[in-house]
Formats: structure tokens, C-alpha cells, sequence
């Protein structure tokens, strides 16, 4: 047969009436016929993933969660097992089936107090990451009660929305993360004082979606769109971990346990944590610093992160899975180019952000600092080596630049 005379082996057409004919052994098929084809496997993949949706969510057990955090989170062992148990439990309610007869499980959300660049969003980003769930990071200082100039609590529901590609039972299994939530702690704890719009009322609007309950989401977000179709969005199921530094609890936390010392406990025996009085944190003392009593009751799991120290700080240099300094080498190595660091220079890197209080994000920041002419002249030059000794370090390093990134931080 010649070439002219193939026939599209599945519509019949021959090869001139076609754009393209894919000729096989025994059979042919034409352009519109692979697309038609493609169709079908989109569809049949597609309702593969329906069936997908209903069945169990597979959840790791506590220890291999951990297991997990441990890659990228350096040190904070006490919260990561809270979290894991805590995570492990609020998916396990999620797959409980809803008989008559279930002992109902409440809902585990989770309150982490924690000086900032400790490692909370970390924390939260790497759960949705093994999870495979979307991720909502909102900030509360931008809530408040409907009414005020800012946003409405729903919007945080709108972030996680878009974080779902707005696919809505994708949603309502995710996690939403609301960082400084101790910036709408009531300013005083006598709430009779004033009407306290950034605080209490915020409270009270977060109240339902911590719970659960069916909420009216604006897609679009916040108030400028006043025509968009809302959106039902069940929360029951979403988690939230909920972060704040509380600045100042310590000293909430210190006196709660100098009152005791006429009971039982003197805080002054060895067993006291004093370089960490977060270890002692209580539901208490964050109803003292402002949160209300129904806000803490809907955020039973609490846990505290450590500050970062020396060790902490030099650890997240190199050993998380995409440690700041892995990722520089990455980025030289696309380039054939090989940088090596000393552990003289990575240690002086750590001394300069203890230095300066910049924290784990300072390292970061200084290393984009140190690395910038390399990463500038490297790629055009011949040179396919460079060693960042302290020295070098010391040359890139001013106390100006330093001083920049401490009042940025
Ligand atoms: P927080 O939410 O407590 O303010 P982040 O989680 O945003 O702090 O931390 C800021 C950055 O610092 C992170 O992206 C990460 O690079 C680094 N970091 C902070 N704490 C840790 C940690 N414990 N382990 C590894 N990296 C950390």
C-alpha cells in the first residue's frame, strides 16, 4: 500500500484528510483521534481521583509524623510529639466512621507559644508537606470584628481556599496555621474596661471556625467584592495550629509559680527550667495575658518551642533536608561551580546571628550577604571552586550590613 492510501485505522479517514497520521505496525491512528483518545484517559483518571476522595485518609503513626519533622525541623523534640500526636489524632477522627454509635472525637487544634524564628511555621508547612493537604499561613493582626476597617475572620478560609486550588473537600480536610495570635489577646484582663475591637471581638469571631461549623466563604476574599457568590465552607475537619511569641508570659508564668513556693514548689530547685519558663505554660497564663477562656477551650492541645541556641542555630545551617547551606551549594552546582564551607566560617556565620539577635532568619540573610559577589562573578568566570573560610566571611561581612539586617528583623 503506499503511503497515500493509509486510513486512520480507528475513524477511517486517510492520510490526506488527516493533519497527521501515526503509522503502526498493523494499525494507524490520526491526530484528532489521539486527542479524543487523551480525552478519555483525562476523564477516566479524573474519576479514578473521585474514588479516590472517599476513601480512609492515610495517616502516619505518631512516631513516623515525627520521624518526618525531624528532616527539616531542627530541635523543638517536646512540641513535634505534640503535634504528631495531635495531628495523628485529629486525621484518625476524621476517618472514624459516623455511626449511631461513635464516641465523637473533638476536634485537636493546637496552640504553639514560641519567641518568633523558632521554627512554628516551619513546623505547620512541613505537617501540610507530609500530609499532602493544603496550607493557609494568615496573620491575626490583619483580623478584625466584622464591621472595622481590615478583614473579616472568613477571609483566613478564603486563603485556604485558594490554597486548595479552590477545590472544596480539598479544603475542608486542610490546615489552616494562624501566626501571632497573641496580637488579639484583650489588652486588659477585666473585660468590663472598654469595648476592645482588635482583641475580644476577633476572638469571638474565630470561635465558630475553630469549632466547626458551616461558614460562608467570599472567594475573592476580603470586602471589595460585595457581588461574589459565597462559598459553604464545613470547618470541622480543617486544623488549625494557632502561633504567638506572648511576649512577657514569662513573667505571667513566674509568678504563678512563686505562688506556690508557699505550697509545695520552690521555682528556685534545680528541676526549674529558668532558661525556659515556657516549659511551665498553662492554659492560665495565656487566659492572663488576654486570650478568653472559649478560645483556649477550642485550642486544647498546648506546647512551647525552645529558643534557638548556638547549637540549634548551627544544626539548621547544614542538617535539615534543605538547609540553608544545601541550598546555596545547589544553587552553585548549577552552575558546575563547587563552594565548600569550613566549620570555622559556618561556626562565625552562627556567632554573628547570636551576635546581632538575628535568629534562624538571620542566617539566611547573612549568607545571601556573604555569597553575593560569588554568585555575581562566578557564573561568567572560569573558576569552578571557592572555599568560604572565616576569613572571607570577614571581608563580606560588615557591621554595617549587620547592623541593617538587625533593625529589618
Ligand atoms: P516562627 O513561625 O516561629 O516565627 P519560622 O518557622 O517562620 O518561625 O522560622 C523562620 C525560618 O527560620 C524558617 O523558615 C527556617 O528556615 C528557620 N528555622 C527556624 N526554626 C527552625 C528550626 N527549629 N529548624 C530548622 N529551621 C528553622
Amino acid at each position: 500500500m503506499s503511503d497515500k492510501n493509509l486510513i486512520c485505522s480507528f475513524c477511517g479517514l486517510s492520510k490526506v484528510q488527516t493533519n497527521l497520521l501515526v503509522a503502526g505496525q498493523e494499525a494507524h491512528i490520526c491526530d484528532s483521534c489521539i486527542e479524543q483518545a487523551y480525552g478519555i484517559i483525562i476523564e477516566e483518571s479524573k474519576r479514578g481521583e473521585d474514588s479516590l476522595k472517599n476513601e480512609e485518609f492515610k495517616i502516619s503513626k505518631p512516631k513516623e509524623i515525627k520521624g518526618f519533622l525531624d528532616d527539616y525541623v531542627i530541635g523543638q523534640d517536646q512540641t513535634k510529639k505534640v503535634l504528631s500526636v495531635a495531628v495523628y489524632n485529629h486525621y484518625k477522627r476524621l476517618n472514624q466512621k459516623q455511626s449511631k454509635n461513635d464516641i465523637e472525637i473533638d476536634k485537636s487544634n493546637i496552640l504553639i507559644v514560641g519567641q518568633t524564628g523558632t521554627g512554628k511555621t516551619l513546623l505547620a508547612k512541613t505537617i501540610a508537606k507530609m500530609l499532602d493537604v493544603p496550607l493557609a499561613i494568615v496573620d491575626a493582626t490583619v483580623l478584625t470584628e466584622a464591621g472595622y476597617v481590615g478583614e473579616d475572620v472568613e477571609t483566613i478560609l478564603t486563603r485556604l481556599l485558594q490554597a486548595s486550588d479552590y477545590d472544596q473537600d480539598k479544603a475542608e480536610r486542610g490546615i489552616v496555621f494562624i501566626d501571632e495570635i497573641d496580637k488579639i489577646a484583650r489588652k486588659s484582663d477585666n473585660p468590663s474596661i472598654t469595648r476592645d475591637v482588635s482583641g475580644e471581638g476577633v476572638q469571638q469571631a474565630l470561635l465558630k471556625l475553630l469549632e466547626g461549623a458551616i461558614v460562608n466563604v467570599p472567594p475573592k476574599g476580603g470586602r471589595k467584592h460585595p457581588d461574589q457568590e459565597f462559598i459553604e465552607l464545613d470547618t470541622q475537619n480543617i486544623l488549625f495550629i494557632a502561633g504567638g511569641a506572648f511576649n512577657g508570659i514569662e513573667r505571667i508564668i513566674s509568678k504563678r509559680l512563686n505562688m506556690q513556693v508557699v505550697g509545695y514548689k520552690n521555682p528556685k530547685d534545680k528541676n526549674t527550667n529558668f532558661d525556659n519558663l515556657l516549659t511551665y505554660i498553662s492554659p492560665k497564663d495565656l487566659k492572663d495575658f488576654g486570650l478568653i477562656p472559649e478560645i483556649l477551650g477550642r485550642l486544647p492541645v498546648l506546647s512551647y518551642m525552645n529558643n534557638l541556641d548556638k547549637k540549634a542555630l548551627r544544626s539548621i545551617l547544614t542538617e535539615p533536608k534543605n538547609a540553608i547551606i544545601k541550598q546555596f551549594e545547589k544553587l552553585f552546582e548549577m552552575d558546575d561551580i563547587n563552594i565548600s564551607f569550613t566549620d570555622e566560617g559556618l561556626d562565625y556565620i552562627v556567632e554573628k546571628a547570636l551576635e546581632y539577635k538575628l535568629g534562624a532568619r538571620g542566617l539566611r540573610s547573612i549568607c545571601e550577604i556573604v555569597l553575593n559577589d560569588a554568585m555575581f562573578e562566578l557564573p561568567s568566570s572560569k573558576r569552578k571552586k571557592l572555599t568560604i573560610d572565616k576569613n572571607y566571611i570577614l571581608n563580606k561581612l560588615s557591621d554595617s550590613s549587620l547592623n541593617i539586617l538587625k533593625a529589618a528583623s
